[in-house]
């Protein structure tokens, strides 16, 4: 682990035992062999389909769901852990560094609970605060920061709109005082005025406290303005990792390729290039052999449905899985 890594992963895997029974039970892979650097204070997109594990990905590195296979490391310069192993005090102290924005702000908070208390409530769970003045004084920090009127604390969630609520979501993820925040499609069910809003406001997390991000979307066009560095899943795996102007400028894998095709573009010669993806993403509990996007690639051929390609880093921060990238990249598109 370099000095600027906050979280790695290498040969990560996360399997779910699904069926009962001694002999019609299988494993179901949603996170396969993944190796991937997060570095500190980055905003690092995680894209792809439905179905591709990027939930489970971001699940395993809160430690909210088990690693099966592989390591996981953290280290804020602060502290450091093996997620592997992490248990006890350690992982309660790693609650407190690690958190997850949710993706639904009406079903994230609890109607019953006032907007402070929502607040409050991982204070008092985790023991950060010693008495009540000294909870409240937190909250109404993290509430002015995240641009919460306080005259409203007062209040039940179902008085505030979905970008309001998406407000008290951060300030309550936030009042721990974290390094490491998964926000998971966190602005994906809000108006478009109101996902800048939002997503400026964790932009403004991340330059002023220094909070590392790990930004779960479908939506390339958020990831395209909003983070440094992108790593693309497909069923499970790692196909390629960039920062983000080289992978949306240069994109390497056919699957990539395909996903950007999709944005919609102002340029009607655009418009008639456009790659479309088609076929649905495989069952991760039937997966084909070799590369796993063979079944749906335009440019497979004989050894993609039998040799899976590895990640591959050519050394200048582009890392792609494909046996065919560079002599793709030599093809001029039609
Ligand atoms: Fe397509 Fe083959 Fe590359 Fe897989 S390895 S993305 S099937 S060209």
């Amino acid at each position: 682990m370099t000095d600027e890594t906050l979280i790695r992963a290498d040969g990560l895997s996360v399997g779910f035992k699904i069926g009962g029974g001694l002999f019609n039970s299988h494993i179901l892979k949603a996170v396969d062999g993944v190796n991937i650097d997060i570095a500190r204070g980055s905003f690092f997109g995680l894209v792809g389909e439905s179905g591709s594990g990027k939930t489970t990905l971001g699940r395993a590195l809160l430690k909210a769901v088990p690693i099966s296979d592989g390591t996981a490391s953290y280290d804020d310069g602060e502290v450091s852990y093996d997620l592997t192993t992490l248990q006890g005090p350690d992982l309660k102290d790693y609650r407190k560094r690690a958190q997850l924005i949710f993706q639904d702000p009406y079903a994230a908070l609890s109607p019953r609970m006032t907007v402070r208390d929502i607040i409050a409530e991982p204070l008092e769970v985790m023991g950060l605060t010693r008495t009540r003045e000294e909870t409240d004084q937190r909250v109404r920090e993290i509430a002015a920061k995240c641009r919460l009127n306080l005259e409203h604390l007062r209040r039940f969630p179902h008085a505030f709109s979905g970008g309001q609520r998406q407000r008290i979501s951060i300030a309550r993820a936030l009042v721990s005082g974290p390094k490491f925040i998964v926000a998971d499609e966190s602005v994906a069910a809000l108006d478009v005025s109101i996902q800048a809003d939002v997503l400026n406001l964790l932009k403004e997390l991340q330059r002023d406290l220094g909070i590392t991000f790990l930004f779960i979307s479908h939506d390339l066009s958020v990831v395209a303005h909003t983070c440094d560095h992108v790593a693309v899943m497909y069923l499970g795996r790692l196909v390629e990792t960039a920062p983000t102007r080289k992978l949306f400028t240069a994109p390497r894998h056919p699957y990539t390729k395909a996903l950007f095709s999709a944005i919609p573009s102002l340029d009607p010669d655009d418009r008639g290039r456009a790659q479309k993806l088609t076929g649905e993403i495989p069952s991760p509990t039937n997966q084909p052999p070799g590369c796993k996007f063979h079944t749906r690639c335009p440019n497979a051929i004989d050894i993609c449905k039998v040799q899976e390609p590895a990640l591959e880093n050519p050394g200048d921060g582009h890392e792609v899985a494909c046996h065919r990238w560079r002599e793709l990249l030599e093809q001029v598109p039609g």
